[in-house]
């Protein structure tokens, strides 16, 4: 049979494999198992020749038992319904699993953004705004940035929601920017939370972190700022990094913000001096004690697994790795960080912003990482737990409390017996 590639189909099979070890209920299993609403639009932009271009988005919202739906919107190319479909699943997961007062949800536009002017990137994203607006809302549900979204994007889906609703709503939206309603720390958040879950899985297993070996794989939001904290807060070294035009690897370590800065002026980290060139398989078999996918979907496979080499592998993008890898990782004792704990600082900290603008009360950013360190850490050992008393993995475990607490409001709220 060929391996699993369709990121729904997996998010799916990952809520089955957890159904069966809590013995779901029938009815129960399916509302878990597919989205509670998806909208789909058609969104016309005026492109700088003054031609009209129309780009499909769409918005998932996946499960709101737990409190209005959130998560990110993604500018892809690639971007199909399913990606989306298993962002809003996952999301669903991350923030009970996080015990935030949220549902899931999860949006994209299938566009090329690198090909795009800001002035076009502009109008998409006030466009998309327009035709969502019914079904957004800081009590209904709430984007963030994602992969090839930023703050500028959340600014304008921000100021283009206000003038609609004539309400300064501003948390509407998170990610914004620090001058328009957005918190301190929510640009590194997502890589700040793995570092307190990899802190706590290396306790756990007796891994050293000064000095220790990090593989990373992506340079973007999520890859630099996780590249930066592992040598700059973990002590650890980054001897590798790479993205989507190509890795670099030096033994020794690499000095990460002069690899920010080569990428900053030729685009790629690719053709960094003091290191060598390395093909993205390499970078995954590499003997590091902390490999961190920080990139896209399904980069672990069935194909590679049995090259990995890391005692630890810490999840900081979303799915991965796929279940087929999944299997092979665990029978060799890997210690995997799942996705939707790993990566849950950043909507931790989206959260944080919500509470933040609902009040019109900033933190200052030594109490926001205060906060999520607190939640992250509590978390990790949740799951812990749970792979322990179960005798399951950890994204199984992960899925098993994440899960039961969505079926406890679902309960409670009358929607299932
Ligand atoms: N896109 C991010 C994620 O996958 C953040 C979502 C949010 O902040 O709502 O977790």
């Amino acid at each position: 049979m060929p391996e699993l590639n369709n990121a729904f189909e997996i998010a799916q099979k990952q809520l089955d494999e957890c159904a069966a070890i809590l013995q779901l209920d029938k009815a129960v299993h399916q509302m878990l198992r597919v989205p509670m609403r998806e909208i789909h639009i058609s969104i016309p932009v005026r492109m700088d020749d003054g031609s009209i271009r129309v780009f499909q988005g769409y918005r998932v919202q996946y499960n709101n038992a737990k409190g209005p739906t959130k998560g990110g919107i993604r500018f892809h190319p690639d971007k199909t319904i399913d990606n989306v479909r298993a962002h809003a699943a996952w999301m669903t997961w991350k923030c009970a699993l996080l015990n935030l007062p949220l549902g899931g949800a999860g949006g994209g536009v299938m566009c090329n953004p690198k090909e795009m002017s800001k002035p076009e990137l502009e109008r998409l994203s006030r466009m998309y705004v327009d035709r969502m607006s019914e079904v957004l809302g800081p009590d209904k549900d709430i984007p963030a940035p994602d992969v090839y979204t930023d703050p500028q994007v959340m600014a304008w889906m921000m100021d283009e929601y206000v003038k609609l609703t004539q309400r300064s709503q501003f948390g509407v939206i998170t990610g914004k920017p620090l001058a328009v309603g957005g918190s301190a720390g929510r640009s590194d958040a997502a890589a700040m939370g793995a570092m307190y879950t990899i802190r706590q899985a290396a306790e756990e297993f007796g891994v050293p972190l000064a000095g220790a070996t990090v593989a990373v794989q992506g340079f973007g939001n999520a890859g630099y700022f996780a590249a930066h904290l592992v040598s700059s807060m973990l002590g650890s070294k980054v001897v590798a990094v790479s993205d989507s035009q190509g890795g670099i690897h030096n033994p020794n370590g690499l000095d990460v913000e002069a690899v920010r800065k080569h990428k900053a002026q030729t685009g790629s980290v690719v053709g960094f001096q003091e290191a060598e060139s390395i093909a993205h398989e390499d970078l995954l078999a590499l003997e590091v004690d902390v490999l961190i996918p920080a990139a896209l979907e399904n980069v672990i496979t069935g194909r590679n697994a049995c090259e990995i080499k890391a005692r630890i592998v810490a999840e900081l993008a979303n799915g991965p790795t796929t279940p087929e890898a999944d299997a092979i990782l665990n029978q060799k004792g890997v210690h995997i960080i799942p996705d939707f704990l790993c990566n849950a600082g950043g909507v931790t900290v989206s959260y944080f912003e919500m509470v933040q603008n609902a009040y019109m009360y900033y933190w200052d950013k030594d109490v926001v990482y205060e906060r999520l360190d607190r939640k992250m850490s509590a978390s990790y050992q949740a799951v812990l737990n749970a792979s322990k008393r179960f005798s399951i993995d950890m994204r199984k475990a992960a899925y098993v409390v994440a899960v039961l607490r969505v079926i406890e409001a679902m309960k409670l709220r009358g929607w299932v017996y």
